[in-house]
């Protein structure tokens, strides 16, 4: 007699639907997630579009999504328990993920019917891999402040201008950007969001080395750029709220839990086994001490992105409560990374890092790599602003 497998904690209880969806996301998981896409064989590019197929074709590559756009407007336990089963099973991300998570989603708030029917199914399918450009040298945390113009010609806008920090766009297919189309308005009234292929004539990418040796990040610089109009997201002239939407769903999007998980795995790995601490004569109790107080914020970080993810779903834009959880995540990871690399010791960081190692657990080039973490997709600063005017109802920044 086969024994029913345990009911999970997820914190909640499963309904029959959300159970059905639960044993339909580990059936997946234990067919799909083979050993050629956790590592064997291709590259990881390759392996990330091969993921993303492989959950395309069973409906689970964008479920918050509304289903007439082909997700599975699933309700947020059901993203709970996907978000759980991927990490628990160390699933990579989708080569596709901060266009599901974000650009998806404000297309379907913002877009056209022509450009929902367009885009939103290539990028489900991967076919269009998505880069973010917003940030330029003097506009990061002042977006506002950006330069970069688009001028309309005809029927065209003409691009020109220099975008910075573009992470994805050495080989991402298509840009989403903020233009300014109307330098005599307000900063915030006077720009627009753009939608362009990175091939277009006069786009070019330039990569930015990182401390870690790998080079994620690009510079793209517009040069009389020919976009069509049509490509504009939202109003003309108004797409500061457009870009807010999309800053919204990328702060969820940060907030998920599956690489603080991961790193809480390879934490309790090391302190297993001898470490620069214990040789230090730190007793066992110092390790558990600060490896419980890591699975505890990271059990809370799950409830919170949970809660976050769930306003999302409820087809609102995601409010502040999406700062806390990001601010909280980088924070948490951050401090995480700089005790790998104590229970390293010296050793740590002389282990030999190649680029992307920090990705298999290495923990110097993760401490390195987390040094970032509290600036993409806004300081922690900004968070902090967000949380004090919006949540706590402190005075504005001025
Ligand atoms: C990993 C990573 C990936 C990224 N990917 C992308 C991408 O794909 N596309 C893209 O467009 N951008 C991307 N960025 C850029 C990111 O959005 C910016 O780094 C971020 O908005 C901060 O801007 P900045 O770097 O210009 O810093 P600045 O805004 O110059 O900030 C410098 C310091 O001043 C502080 N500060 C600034 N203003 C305030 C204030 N009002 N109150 C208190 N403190 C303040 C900041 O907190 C920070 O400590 C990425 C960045 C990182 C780190």
């Amino acid at each position: 007699m086969s024994a029913e497998p345990p009911e999970p904690d997820f914190g909640v209880t499963l309904n029959a639907q959300d159970r059905a969806f639960y044993d339909e996301v580990r059936e997946f998981l234990a067919t799909a997630l083979t050993d050629e896409i956790r590592g064997g064989g291709h590259d990881r590019l390759q392996r990330m579009r091969l993921w993303q197929s492989r959950l395309h074709n069973a409906g689970l590559a964008a479920i918050s999504w509304p289903a007439q756009f082909g997700g599975r407007a699933a309700t947020p336990v059901q993203q709970l328990v996907f978000n759980a089963e991927m990490a628990a099973a160390r699933a990579p991300e989708p080569i596709n993920r901060s266009a599901i998570n974000q650009l998806g989603p404000t297309i379907i708030q913002w877009g056209t019917d022509e450009q929902r029917a367009y885009y939103l199914p290539r990028i489900l399918s991967a076919d269009d891999v998505w880069c973010q450009g917003f940030s330029e040298p003097d506009a990061g945390s002042d977006l506002a402040a950006l330069r970069t113009k688009a001028v309309i010609d005809g029927d065209e806008l003409v691009i020109t201008g220099q975008k910075v920090w573009t992470s994805k766009a050495q080989y991402a297919d298509r840009i989403y950007l903020l233009a300014r189309t109307d330098p005599s308005a307000p900063p915030r009234d006077g720009i627009s969001y753009i939608l362009a292929d990175l091939d277009t004539p006069g786009i070019e990418v330039r990569p930015v080395r990182q401390i870690t040796g790998d080079a994620e990040f690009n510079e793209v610089y517009f040069d009389g750029a020919r976009v069509p109009l049509v490509n504009v997201l939202g109003p003309l002239h108004g797409g500061w709220r457009v870009a807010k939407s999309t800053l919204g769903y990328e702060r969820v999007g940060q907030s998920r839990t599956h690489r603080i998980e991961r790193r809480l795995d390879i934490l309790i790995g090391m302190a297993k086994q001898p470490n620069a601490l214990t040789d230090k004569g730190l007793a066992d109790e110092y390790l558990a001490d600060h490896l419980v107080r890591f699975a505890a914020q990271v059990e809370a970080l799950r409830q919170i992105a949970a809660q976050a993810t769930a306003a999302g779903v409820r087809g609102m834009s995601p409010g502040p409560e999406a700062s806390v959880a990001k601010l909280l995540t980088s924070e948490v990871d951050q401090a995480m990374a700089g005790f790998g690399l104590d229970l390293a010791g010296p050793a740590g960081i002389l282990e030999p890092g190649s680029p992307g190692a920090a990705k298999k657990g290495n923990v110097a080039q993760s401490y390195l790599l987390m040094r970032a973490a509290t600036f993409g997709a806004g300081t922690s600063e900004i968070q902090r602003n967000v949380i004090g005017e919006r949540l706590l109802g402190l005075p504005r920044d001025p």
